[in-house]
């Protein structure tokens, strides 16, 4: 089994760096609850250290050729895909989410960024606009400098990939911070960078809480944040950015709705919910966690999700066969019992789950309540684990009016046999990412974010590297310029 320790707490510079005089944090396996390893959280020399190695490396990476640049990010993704079991076992260590999940869902989407947006690099060009007389604008596609990335604790390899590739491509230079409670996957990512070519500086991890946040995006060297984490840390950070009018990109959470009609194949539906409720243990920012069922299938769709889930593998994350792993933390365990305690109280009627298993670890069975109504604490607030609500539903628009009502608009998703309404309902949807007899899919090759309080701007796809460049524009005139006077 791979060790997880890392060599060192921070990267920095084509290095790993330590300072222990930072604060100490313990690396946890949500499996057990034991301290596995630890790292200490960035000290100030060590943030201004990331940050004039970023502004120092960038220029020259930026002046490069765009297929120089791909080169070295294709690269890393092969690199990222030979070494994806031991990148797996890390994050899993990290994590607590099935070893099955992240031999196909964490390095691996990781890779994909990489190549994809090292396969882009090349391509990225400005326009020629004729303006007539012969004259004409150009514009010229340029990097932003050094951007932030501040990831959450659920997907950090992915979310360090999907920030890093883009990023890179376009010739930025970036200082990565992954959240406190996940701190090893993106220094693997950094090293594996280096060696695929790199050059020094270009792509830095330094660990550590919100102050170590804090401290990156208010540094005057940095041009933009990119942050994935909750609403209320997305608000904080959005509105320190905008006071020096630095660039954002906000992917934040979400209460989203899942829309099950009753001409829909039920099976696939049950499989939709189970995706969007229950994958890593449900901490999934786009999870579908409203479940809409239209009334004259309700006890149908209970019943077939009752019988799927009772054959959930809950155990050992490392063991291949565990599909339901543990929480990422006792923090976040507690956070869900509070809301299972919550959705009982307000006279949800829990269907199943709901208790702990007799084991070691933040471990929690998946729970589905039913006759959830719309004002209930457990069908507004996201609860960021393996809870599904499901509501009542009679009419297309009324269900509309309901998955709507929500400050939240990250995704959307609809069941139904009948196309046409499936194109309507989606049209209708207030959200970012929207699913069609599917759930939380992320290919890199579409746009994924969200709307409303759920964020701003967009990862992933050619739409990310408008988030990751600007447009400088060039007027040409090609025969006297004349003046009024
Ligand atoms: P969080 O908001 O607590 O923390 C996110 C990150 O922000 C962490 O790295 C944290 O250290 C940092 N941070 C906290 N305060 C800061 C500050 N003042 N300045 C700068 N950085 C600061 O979120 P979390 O608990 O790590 O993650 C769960 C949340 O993330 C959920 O709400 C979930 O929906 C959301 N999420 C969204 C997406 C998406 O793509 N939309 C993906 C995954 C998770």
């Amino acid at each position: 089994m791979t060790d997880p320790k890392p060599t060192a707490s921070h990267y920095v510079n084509g290095n790993y760096v330590e300072d222990t005089r930072g604060e100490p944090i313990p690396v946890i396996y949500p499996a057990t609850g034991a301290e596995i390893a630890r790292v200490y959280a960035a000290t100030p020399a060590i943030v201004d250290q990331a940050i004039s190695a970023a502004k120092s490396a960038q220029p020259a990476w930026a002046a490069m050729s765009g297929m120089d640049r791909g080169r070295i990010l294709r690269r890393a993704a092969d690199i990222i895909r030979e070494r994806n079991r031991e990148l797996s076992e890390i994050e899993t260590m990290d994590t607590g989410k099935p070893l099955q999940e992240t031999l196909v869902a964490d390095a691996v989407s990781a890779a994909d960024a990489l190549e994809y947006f090292g396969g882009l690099a090349a391509s990225l060009t400005g326009e020629h606009i004729p303006l007539g007389d012969g004259n004409f604008a150009y514009t010229i596609r340029q990097p932003l400098g050094v951007c932030v990335g501040i990831g959450a604790w659920n997907y950090p390899t992915q979310i360090a990939g999907w920030k890093a590739a883009p990023a890179l491509a376009c010739g930025n230079a970036m200082v990565f911070k992954p959240s406190e409670t996940t701190t090893l996957g993106a220094l693997k990512l950094a090293e594996i960078l280096t060696e695929a070519g790199l050059p020094d500086g270009v792509f830095n991890v330094v660990n550590g809480a919100g102050a170590v946040g804090a401290a990156l995006i208010t540094d005057p060297r940095v041009a933009k944040v990119s942050l994935t984490g909750s609403v209320p840390t997305g608000k904080k950070v959005a509105g320190i950015a905008a006071g020096e009018m630095k660039h954002v990109t906000m992917e934040l959470g979400g209460k989203s709705p899942l829309v099950i009609f009753d001409d829909a194949d039920l099976d696939s539906a049950v499989s939709g919910a189970i995706l969007g409720n229950f994958y890593s243990t449900g901490q999934i920012c786009s999870n579908g966690t409203r479940v809409f069922v239209q009334k004259g299938i309700k006890e149908a769709f209970l019943g077939r999700l009752t019988e799927r889930i009772a054959d959930v593998v809950m155990g050992d994350p490392l063991d291949e066969t565990t599909n339901f792993g543990p929480m990422v933390s006792q923090a976040q365990l507690d956070i869900v019992q509070r809301y299972v305690a919550k959705g009982k109280e307000e006279a949800a009627r829990l269907v199943t789950g709901g208790a702990r298993p007799d084991r070691d670890g933040f471990f929690i069975e998946p729970t589905v309540f039913a006759d959830v109504t719309d004002g209930m604490t457990i069908a507004r607030e996201e609860i960021f684990g393996p809870v599904m609500c499901v509501l009542d539903f009679d009419t297309e628009d009324e269900v509309l009016a309901r998955a709507n009502a929500t400050e939240y608009g990250l995704a959307a998703g609809v069941f139904t046999r009948d196309f046409a309404r499936a194109h309507r309902v989606v049209a209708g949807f207030e959200a970012g990412t929207c699913y069609i007899n599917s759930y939380n899919d992320a290919p890199v090759e579409a746009p994924f974010g969200g709307v409303k309080a759920s964020g701003v701007g967009r990862e992933n796809s050619k739409e990310a590297i408008n988030h990751y460049s600007e447009v400088k524009s060039v007027f040409v005139r090609m025969n006297a310029c004349e003046a009024p006077f």
